[in-house]
């Protein structure tokens, strides 16, 4: 359709990262969702990363969760609320309202936040509600609470483009918030003087592009922080004024700095570098004014997290490099909404609008406002120790909500039978298949990205809107009527009365604007009291918001598109705290003293390997949406494992191969592995996506076990022991199929989404007795189509392929050895129409006819370019540059998630010449 044709776009937000990405969403007359970045969001300017231009991949109906279903069976609405209310109101009249908890979601949009903390903390009367943001960035939280007296972020995105140095902390930035680190890349370009300095024990296309990289030992932050306290000091680089005008421990803090990390000799030996490097790393934080100090998951997901967190922000506080353009401490959030659920109460030990659920002033502020009948008076289960009530039948009931714990929370083996074993287990989700919903007494169907609508607020305390373009599927609800709907079951349907999300943003905005005990700069005062229309349109605003905007006065949304609203909005100023006025009773910040500790848990003879989880580039979560998308499972299409070559040959595991990583927490997990210099020797890593559905035993958090850092109760999931070791199989194969298939003896499998066809990686012990008869049945072979086959049964080599019409429909190739044909090739067939009697007849040896080449592992999802094509631009055709390999192949020119990896080819190309 022709651009003057299609629809007007509408303005939404990407419901992926924190970064929180404006999202321009058309919908054709055929259905199909267009996307693009939004020019005039202050988050991205336009961009997106890979995730966020396959937006449009996500949004059909095929393995919806479309009913309400009790045990089942399809039920209305009514019966589905009535069920669950009932359910939780048993369990609360007989063992009290502490036995029941709510599971949340950074997912959620603020307003179904805030209803599902109203009705527990304010009606239940239990603070039993907690949140996957738990196991992203509570660490954060507590430390920001510790130093600041609240939970908030001092910075904009603006200050990583005004810093002289940024310095990236446990954050491969490049892959997990991929549209600031394309605005940092663009600052350095501007600025040839601005310094990146990466600090991550994985060397990782964040790290490969720094002009500085600490591959520390992992769990030595805080040693390295405390050092440059101390270096500081010694350099006489304080900012005397504003410690003495803003802070209080500064001494305590340095004396504990002194104690474990007296000097550079010492911090380098802790962390495992060179001296020079840690020399140097300090020296250019010093020299620079204007340097942001960038934190995430590495830090957060640790057992001593709140710590080295507050060791970073100790720097900053001592030299005064906060509240002023271009610098400060910043958590980027790992969800699209973990900020706004922190605003609304959304974690287990929180009042809304950050105000404190054991201080008796903050509680009955809170009830007063609401007028509920009782407030929850004590913390209430953080996640893991949720799990751990369930198994003990102290929990009897928990409702999930857009999450799936059975994947993502550490011990997930444990999670699932405590589940399994649990009362009543309730679970409002959008996908059909989760590992979660699978163990649901009652499921009930919610919507999701593009059909609902509210807030979201992003890592810079940015409050955007999510808007529907698309209806509600079947009879699915957005959450905050799904809780209202519970909540008047349960009988408080007075209390829960909205009719739209824009009473309940105004309810929290109220809140927000309350005279407080305390000083707060979560203010919303300026957005109290917004008309359906405003907030309709509402622009995207970060807080504090103390005054009504300009952009709200008069007419201004009567007469003018939200689309030109939007881009007349300037970027707000951070400014937090240049004056001090922090969130203590004195006004001021508190240095930490920090005394490191190591993770307790150390490599033994049985289990001598380090674990590390995390992110991939093109992956979400439990891939639930994800996973969806044939352009993002284009990246990487199995479970893998990274490891060092020295442990390669150690323990006996190759390149390509299947291994089993296993750790004292649980049965082993089936991965493919990838030798790699990128992972020091002693510690592997394995991504956290893969769940029940795309592979057979890949939940790598079944691995991992269930430590936390003792303030916030932030799971560790950066550092558990492990061991690896090959993983034989009598055969291995793959299989594309445009049809699923039932696999029957396969061991270990992996599926990936094609456009159009599945594929699968698969490996077994058992064998069929008859490979050709199985394949028959495995890929639903009928007698009108047309089967080739190869049978070799001395070498276990089996080949077949089915054609229907001129379109190849199915293939499988087995063999008894894991080396087998590149599959790029074959799989570039299932997008043609027809094949060519010349690719009919290499069908079976997998290559493709003489004169044809593939274009191998695809690296640019939004273009399909592959690895070979991109190769052929440097080698053959002389690009030296990222951008002269886009000029010539496209590679890089959307959204420039991979510009990082046709750097590092690049590199190796450059090598090779
Ligand atoms: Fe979405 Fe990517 Fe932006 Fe994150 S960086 S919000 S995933 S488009």
């Amino acid at each position: 359709m022709s651009e003057d044709r299609l629809p007007a776009p509408i303005r939404t937000t990407c419901p992926y990262c924190g970064v929180g990405c404006g999202v321009l969403a058309t919908v054709d007359e055929d259905g199909r969702v267009e996307v693009k970045g939004d020019p005039a969001h202050p988050s991205n300017y336009g961009r997106l990363c890979s995730k966020g231009a396959a937006l449009g991949e996500t949004v059909y109906l095929a393995e919806r969760l479309l009913y309400p279903e009790i045990a089942g069976e399809q039920v209305s609405w009514e019966q589905a609320f009535s069920a669950v209310a009932g359910g939780f109101r048993d369990i609360i009249d007989k063992h009290g309202p502490d036995a029941v908890a709510f599971y949340v979601s950074g997912q959620l949009l603020t307003e179904d936040y805030y209803v599902a903390n109203k009705l527990m903390k304010g009606y239940i009367g239990s603070a039993n509600i907690d949140t996957n943001s738990r196991l992203c960035m509570s660490s954060a939280v507590a430390a920001h609470k510790r130093a600041f007296g609240e939970d908030c972020v001092p910075c904009s995105y603006d200050d990583l483009e005004r810093a002289q140095c940024v310095v990236l902390v446990g954050s491969n930035t490049a892959w997990c918030h991929p549209v600031l680190y394309q605005r940092i890349e663009q600052a350095r370009r501007k600025h040839p003087d601005f310094r990146l300095i990466t600090i991550d024990p994985r060397h990782t296309p964040t790290s490969d592009t720094a002009d500085l990289h600490l591959a520390l030992k992992p769990g030595t932050d805080a040693f390295l922080f405390n050092g440059l306290l101390v270096w500081l000091a010694a350099h006489g680089e304080s900012d005397d004024y504003f410690i003495a005008h803003h802070t209080r421990g500064m001494r305590e803090a340095l004396e504990a700095a002194r104690r474990s990390a007296p000097d550079v000799t010492s911090v380098a030996r802790q962390c495992g570098l060179e001296a020079r490097d840690v020399e140097a790393f300090y020296r250019l934080f010093s020299r620079h004014e204007r340097v942001v100090t960038v934190f995430s998951q590495g830090v957060n997901q640790s057992s001593s997290g709140v710590d080295k967190i507050n060791s970073i922000i100790n720097c900053h506080l001592f030299t005064g490099r906060i509240g002023r353009r271009g610098m400060g401490p910043f958590s980027f959030t790992g969800q699209p909404n973990a900020m706004g659920g922190r605003e609304v109460g959304g974690l287990a030990n929180q009042l809304a609008a950050h105000l404190e659920l054991e201080n008796a002033a903050h509680r009955e502020l809170v009830q007063g406002f609401w007028q509920s009948p009782l407030i929850a008076s004590q913390a209430g289960l953080k996640a893991v120790d949720c799990i751990e009530a369930i198994e003990q039948g102290r929990v009897r009931a928990i409702w999930i909500m857009a999450t799936n714990p059975v994947v993502s929370m550490p011990d997930a083996e444990r999670v699932r039978r405590a589940l399994q074993q649990c009362e009543l287990v309730v679970v409002s989700d959008c996908v059909r298949e989760t590992d979660s919903v699978q163990l649901a007494h009652i499921r009930l169907p919610a919507t999701t990205w593009g059909e609902r609508d509210g807030t979201v607020t992003n890592s810079e305390r940015r409050i955007s809107r999510q808007r529907a373009f698309l209806p509600a599927p079947g009879l699915a609800r957005h959450d905050w009527q799904i809780i209202c709907g519970v909540a008047r079951a349960m009988g408080y349907g007075d209390a829960f009365a909205y009719d739209r999300p824009g009473q309940i943003f105004d309810e929290y905005a109220r809140l927000c604007a309350l005279p407080k005990p305390v000083a707060r700069q979560l203010d919303l005062t300026g957005l109290a009291g917004l008309t359906h229309d405003e907030y309709d349109a509402l622009p995207p605003v970060q807080w504090p918001l103390r005054q009504r905007p300009e952009f709200l006065a008069g007419d201004a949304f009567g007469a003018v598109s939200s689309a030109a609203r939007s881009a007349d909005i300037e970027p707000a100023s951070s400014g937090l705290y240049r004056d001090g006025g922090f969130g203590h009773d004195d006004g001021r910040a508190r240095f930490i003293a920090v005394a490191p500790a190591l993770p307790a848990a150390a490599p033994n003879a049985e289990f001598p390997l380090l674990l590390n989880t995390g992110r991939i580039r093109d992956q979400w979560h439990t891939m639930t949406r994800t996973g969806m998308s044939p352009r993002l499972s284009a990246h990487r299409i199995e479970p893998f494992v990274d490891i060092h070559p020295q442990d390669a040959k150690r323990y006996r595991v190759e390149d390509g191969h299947l291994a089993e990583v296993r750790s004292p927490a649980g049965q082993g997990i089936f991965v493919r592995v990838r030798i790699s210099q990128r992972q020091q020797p002693g510690s592997i890593f394995v991504p956290m996506h893969w769940n029940g559905q795309f592979s057979a035993r890949a939940r790598v958090d079944t691995l991992v076990p269930a430590v936390c850092d003792p303030i916030s109760g932030q799971p560790e999931f950066k550092h558990a022991i492990a061991a690896i070791s090959p993983c034989e199989a009598n055969w291995y194969g793959f299989i594309i199929s445009r049809r699923r298939p039932a696999l029957k003896y396969a061991r270990y499998w992996a599926r990936s989404r094609g456009r159009g066809f599945w594929r699968y990686e698969v490996a077994g012990q058992a064998s069929p007795d008859d490979w050709s008869a199985h394949a028959r049945q495995l890929l639903q072979v009928s007698e009108e189509t047309h089967w080739i086959e190869f049978h070799d049964r001395s070498d276990g080599h089996y080949r077949a392929a089915q054609i229907v019409g001129e379109r190849l429909e199915s293939v499988i190739f087995i063999d008894s050895q894991v080396l087998l044909p590149p599959r790029d090739w074959l799989v570039s067939l299932f997008q043609k129409p027809a094949i060519s009697a010349a690719e009919r007849n290499s069908l079976l040896s997998g290559m493709p006819p003489a004169g044809v080449d593939d274009a191998g592992r695809i690296v640019c999802a939004c273009f399909n370019v592959g690895e070979k094509t991109i190769r052929a631009a440097i080698c053959n055709k002389g690009a030296d540059t990222v951008e002269a390999v886009g000029a010539l192949c496209q590679a890089g020119t959307n959204c420039g998630s991979c510009k990082p990896e046709i750097g590092s080819l690049l590199k190796s190309c450059v090598q090779v010449r």
